[in-house]
């Protein structure tokens, strides 16, 4: 509001600095050099405009070429005026050269606003242009009417004369027309310059009008007072010209007028009918000169209903373009992809959605930054297309989602793989070469009356199912998959209610000196205690808490009770709590202070605890790497669990910020059978031992594997032969006699092994 204020405050100054000082002087002796000063400003308004070009590009930068040599013309037919009337004392004929130089004014004119105003649309153009000319005739017609005529009946010099003095109110009247279009359809907040503009034609106008009617009155003298409009003109010419070197215009792209821009040319046209009935209604005749100009209007209106008609069209077919599809990728978008599901499921033939979801899509955007994340969706979109064709349909749902609906029902497997390779191709994304995969999911409906939205959920599923099952895989929809997203959705919701209740307990197994049976440390397991299935495992509830993630609360939960309880333990002086975590509870940020909480609540020393972490979540780069940094630095140490079942690597295990490795039950269970499990498991102790690592052997049944384990060197271990998980309570940190097997701890062993230091001293 404010800005348009100001608008219209500079545009009032700009009005009375350059009108009233002609008007003040018009009359007196200086009347004639005005002149000269009008032509120096139709210059400078020249220079302006070509600086306005220089500055832009494109169509526009023409435009204002135009505009600055319309100016420029007039300007030097004005000199041309000046030069006859000062130097030479002659009076000007008229024609004369100087009114080309004014004629070229609004023929410049309305060629620069069509290509300063730049449309996209050339129908938007056009309308533009007969919007002009159907206002001219119709302002002619009026003007013909009211003065024109009378002009033209007391006769002039010459007819060519007479047509010269009356095509500049015309060609004003058009190039007004066309300024007021182009000051309506800039964007707000960039219509300065076509306010500027328009200011100037008005003025142009009324002193050509003026003009006109005393030149062929034969009353026109140099420097009388309407001239002002000249200078306000080409005042205001400048001003624009050098406005838009700072801030150029911006135009309504859509090419959607408003009302009153579809208004404008019947209103001058409507006005002009009126004055013709009026005539005729008077007694009066409707001469040629009137008929024609009306006739040619009617036929530009007729003209310009149909332009619309054909913009509108476009227009229309351009938006139904936009509805259904993505712009992005250029696929169909959800929309396109909902109505021709609906429209295949009518009929009876065999159809089948696929779904495809990127896998860890977020990691590309985040890493390689969202251009990069647009290009690897282009790419995957080609690439999509470029293994279906038509009548199948591939769309965009949205994010890293597309789908595809395709009636080669029977191929569909070897589809699926077939997409996938095409997929695992790496794309090169500017410098960096990017790999994607994605999980698949496959609904088909065998043309029997199926619900799209049926389809759309059975399909989710499988592709959920290909994620579960490890990403970058098809799944084909099984009516299992529902049942099990069912059960899902109740475990989902008793263990939400389990985590309210406190309906869990922690279990501790012994993890001892296998030589010694001496209770090094103790590993808190969790347990649900489930009202119908009794005590769950966590192998079944873990992932369920992971997936709904419930798996942080369960995971403080866990900590806060085995440290709690270990605390109030009187081994807890001599042995280690080791308490498994979960990588996604890892990265949250307030997990180094939720720990450091706990141990001071519980008033354990950080040596006395370890953090177990599975060895896939420190796979090279892995966050969770900085969070296990920050805990170690605390004095918390860490282990890496089930080593051996993942994919570390061997060249990074020295670079993780790891104390103790465990090593998984599956290679401790086949040493008492295969040479080799023997072999790998020998020489896993002196890699760990070689570069740091404490190992603990998991999953020691009987007594011939610690046998084997003591003849190879190994520590510790964990284990059903040394003690089931259970209450921490019944543990005894002394061991028995190592021949009595099962639950319970033997007596001391006579030598010791030197593992001492891992108790939480
Ligand atoms: P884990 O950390 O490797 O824990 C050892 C698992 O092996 C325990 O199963 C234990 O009962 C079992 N086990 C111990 N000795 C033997 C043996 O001699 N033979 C055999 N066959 N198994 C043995 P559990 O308690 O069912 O735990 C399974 C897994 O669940 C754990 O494996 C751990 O990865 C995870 N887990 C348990 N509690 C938690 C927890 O609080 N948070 C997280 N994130 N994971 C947990
Ligand atoms: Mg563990
Ligand atoms: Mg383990």
């Amino acid at each position: 509001m404010i800005g348009r204020q100001r608008q219209m405050i500079a545009l009032v100054a700009l009005c009375l600095a350059t009108g009233v000082p002609i008007i003040v002087l018009s009359g007196g002796p200086f009347a004639t050099y005005t002149q000269l000063a009008s032509s120096t400003l139709a210059c400078l308004a020249a220079a302006l405009c070509g600086t306005a070009a220089r500055r832009a590009t494109g169509t526009v930068r023409g435009g204002w070429a135009l505009l600055a040599a319309g100016c420029l013309c007039w300007g030097l037919g004005n000199f041309y005026w000046s030069w006859s009337e000062l130097v030479v004392h002659a009076e000007v004929l008229f024609p004369s050269p100087a009114d080309a130089g004014y004629l070229l004014f609004p023929l410049f004119g309305t060629a620069g606003l069509m290509l300063v105003a730049g449309w996209a649309s050339a129908g938007s153009r056009l309308t533009v242009l007969l919007d002009g000319l159907i206002a001219g005739c119709a302002l002619f017609v009026v003007g013909w009417v009211v003065t024109v005529r009378s002009v033209w009946q007391a006769g002039g010099d010459s007819a060519f004369a007479f047509v010269v003095s009356l095509a500049y109110p015309v060609g004003d009247i058009v190039l007004a027309t066309m300024a007021v279009l182009v000051a309506g359809r800039m964007r707000r907040g960039g219509r300065g310059v076509g306010l500027l503009l328009v200011l100037g034609l008005v003025g142009m106008a009324t002193s050509d009008v003026m003009f006109a009617l005393d030149t062929s009155a034969g009353t026109y003298t140099t420097g009388q007072a309407s001239d002002a409009g000249f200078f306000i003109c080409f005042a205001a010419f400048g001003a624009a010209g050098w406005t838009a070197t700072r801030r150029p215009m911006v135009f309504d792209g859509a090419g959607v007028m408003t009302r009153w821009q579809i208004m404008l040319p019947y209103l001058p046209f409507g006005l002009a009918g009126c004055v013709a009935a009026g005539q005729v209604l008077t007694g009066g005749q409707v001469d040629g000169a009137e008929a024609l100009p009306l006739l040619a209007g009617l036929i530009m209106i007729l003209l310009r209903q149909l332009s619309t008609l054909l913009h509108n069209s476009r227009l229309a077919r351009r938006l139904q373009h936009q509805a259904y599809h993505d712009p992005l990728t250029r696929l169909g978008n959800r929309a396109l992809f909902t109505e021709t599901l609906q429209s295949a499921l009518t009929s009876a033939t065999p159809a089948a959605v696929v779904y495809l979801d990127l896998d860890d899509f977020k990691v590309i955007n985040d890493s390689l930054g969202h251009d990069a994340g647009d290009a690897v969706l282009r790419a995957v979109a080609d690439r999509l297309q470029s293994c279906f064709a038509q009548p199948d349909t591939v769309v965009r749902l949205g994010g890293d989602e597309f789908a595809v609906l395709t009636f080669r029902v029977d191929a569909l497997p070897v589809q699926a793989q077939r997409l996938l390779t095409e997929l695992a191709e790496p794309l090169q994304v500017g410098a960096r070469t990017v790999r994607v995969s994605a999980s698949v999911g496959i609904a088909i409906s065998d043309g029997r009356p199926t619900r799209p939205e049926d389809l759309r959920k059975n399909v989710d599923l499988a592709m959920y199912a290909a994620k579960a099952q490890g990403k970058n895989r098809y799944a084909l929809f099984t009516p299992s998959m529902r049942h099990d997203f069912d059960r899902e959705l109740m475990w989902r919701a008793e263990l939400h209610q389990a985590l309210t209740d406190e309906a869990l307990h922690v279990a501790y197994q012994p993890i001892v000196g296998i030589g010694d049976r001496r209770v090094v440390g103790v590993e808190a397991l969790a347990r649900w205690d489930h009202p119908v299935l009794g005590s769950v495992a966590p192998d079944l509830f873990i992932p369920v808490a992971e997936r709904a993630a419930l798996i942080g609360e369960l995971g403080m939960f866990v900590l806060r009770r085995a440290c709690a309880e270990f605390a109030a333990w009187p081994g807890a002086a001599e042995a280690y709590l080791s308490v498994n975590v979960s990588p996604l509870q890892m990265l949250s940020p307030q997990f180094c202070d939720r720990v450091a909480a706990t141990l001071a609540e519980t008033g354990l020393r950080p040596q006395q605890l370890v953090l177990e972490i599975t060895e896939n979540a420190l796979a090279d780069e892995s966050e969770v790497i900085g969070t296990l940094v920050q805990l170690r630095a605390t004095g918390v140490r860490v282990a890496i669990d089930d080593f051996g079942t993942g994919y570390a690597s061997l060249r990074y295990l020295h670079r993780f910020p790891a104390d103790i490795v465990k090593i998984d039950r599956t290679y401790v269970q086949d040493i008492t059978r295969d040479p080799a499990a023997l072999r790998i498991v020998g020489t896993l102790w002196q890699l760990f031992h070689a570069i740091g690592l404490t190992a603990v052997a998991e999953g020691v049944e009987d007594p011939v594997q610690a046998e084997m384990l003591i003849e190879l060197g190994c520590p510790l271990g964990q284990g059903f032969l040394f003690g089931q998980p259970g209450p921490l309570a019944g543990l005894a940190i002394t061991a028995r006699d190592p021949q009595s097997s099962g639950a319970g701890i033997g007596p001391p062993p006579a030598v010791s092994r030197g593992y001492g230091s891992l108790a939480g001293t």
